[in-house]
């Protein structure tokens, strides 16, 4: 699960990580307001940033500094006035709702901070860079040494010792040492207790010396979390934090019903139980030269309500031209399945090629269940094994 950087900002702070203080608005007087509010202190700079669950907005104009309230009114204006398209968005970009005002600081030095989990090592990593800012895959690519890796218990946590050797590497000095590897033991700390999948501080930022700070300060100016939805159980709190604007919203209704799906770009919807079976279908539909516009794993107990709303969620998707069924029935059972595609047929009604392709539990069944609604599935191939399913299917829609 991901969420909003003003929602990572908060949880950093109750970590005890410095962050600028910042306020969330909606629009632009909002922003005006918030940038009001934040220059009281005195300050002038401000940063006027996009609120969505993708990162590399800085670079596609969804982070602006502003320097007075009509320059924030403006940016926020400017920002929620159209779709935010960044290099993790896609073509057509996603919808701005929030922003957040946050309060400007003078930069220095710009690093890289996150934790995730290795999965060589199977344990949780701290990567740490000088090459902060810009995309830390971008640095990994070019500039591999320039990443350091350093493992973390996911006991203990990330040691002292560990944290001030990362930080002498990554060049800091004085006073900023003990700055920067309380805030690498803390976010770790954040990760470990937070079942976070990902921990992010992009840049963290060193301010230039000041008579009332010599050595600058160590801050974390951005913030990305994403928490392991399997854990989501034990943390009611964050749960809490999801936010439905940003998801799917067939993805979310699957979700509802107990279904594993995702959205693809192909043009060959697929009902599946099992998700290696999943994969595999999506294989064998490329090997015949066509692309999956989705994965669905249906699940072993999948009822034939959640069935039906799979093959609505399938149908409604305009890119998809045909549909492939492969149901190995275990503990799944294929007369659900049957049973499922008569009730979609009778609903939504197959105007696309329809192949089935069935085994398992409650076969016979099924297949009298199938040869019954013969009617009103005129799209549909009947196929013996997975090959045959798949060279059917794009064949059909060739
Ligand atoms: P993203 O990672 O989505 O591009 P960031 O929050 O990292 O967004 O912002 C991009 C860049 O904008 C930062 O690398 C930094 O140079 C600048 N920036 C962000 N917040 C501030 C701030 N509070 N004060 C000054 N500059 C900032
Ligand atoms: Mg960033």
């Amino acid at each position: 699960m991901k969420i909003h950087e003003y929602q990572a900002r908060e949880l950093l702070a109750q970590f005890n990580i410095p962050v600028p203080p910042a306020q969330v608005a909606d629009s632009p007087d909002t922003a005006a307001d918030a940038y009001d509010k934040l220059a009281v202190n005195g300050a002038s700079l401000a940063v006027v940033k996009a609120q969505v669950h993708a990162g590399g907005r800085g670079k596609a104009g969804g982070v602006k500094l502003v320097r007075s309230t009509t320059e924030a009114r403006d940016a926020a204006q400017t920002i929620l006035s159209k779709p935010l398209v960044t290099h993790q968005t896609g073509p057509q970009g996603v919808v701005v709702r929030k922003l957040l005002v946050a309060a400007g600081v003078d930069i220095a030095r710009e690093y890289y901070l996150g934790l995730a989990v290795d999965r060589a090592s199977g344990r949780p990593v701290l990567i740490a860079s000088s090459q902060g800012g810009v995309e830390i895959e971008t640095v990994a690519a070019d500039n591999p040494q320039a990443i350091f890796r350093e493992p973390v218990s996911p006991t203990t946590g990330l040691q002292p010792f560990q944290a001030r050797k990362v930080a002498f590497r990554l060049g800091f000095l004085g006073k900023q040492v003990s700055q920067a590897a309380r805030i690498m033991i803390q976010l770790a700390d954040l990760f470990l207790k937070t079942d976070a999948s990902l921990a992010e501080i992009n840049p963290l930022i060193v301010t230039p010396a000041t008579d009332e700070h010599p050595d600058g300060q160590v801050l974390a100016i951005d913030a990305k979390l994403n928490f392991d939805d399997n854990a989501l159980a034990r943390h009611p709190d964050l749960a809490q934090l999801a936010d439905p604007d940003e998801q799917d919203p067939a993805e979310a209704r699957a979700k509802q019903y107990g279904l594993s799906y995702i959205k693809l770009d192909g043009a060959i919807g697929c009902l599946v139980n099992g998700a290696g079976l999943a994969m595999a279908t999506m294989d064998l539909i490329k090997l015949h030269g066509q692309e999956p516009a989705n994965f669905l794993d249906v699940g072993g107990s999948a009822s034939e309500q959640a069935v039906t709303e799979a093959f609505r969620i399938i149908l409604a998707d305009a890119n998809v031209t045909g549909v492939l069924v492969n149901i190995f029935g275990g503990i799944a059972k294929c007369d659900i399945i049957a049973n499922a595609i008569v009730a979609a047929a009778r609903e939504v009604g197959f105007k696309v090629p329809l192949v089935i392709r069935l085994e398992g539990t409650h076969v016979e069944l099924a297949r009298e269940i199938i040869e019954k609604a013969k009617p009103s599935l005129p799209t549909l191939q009947i196929s013996t094994d997975l090959t045959d399913a798949a060279q059917k299917i794009t064949a059909a829609v060739a």
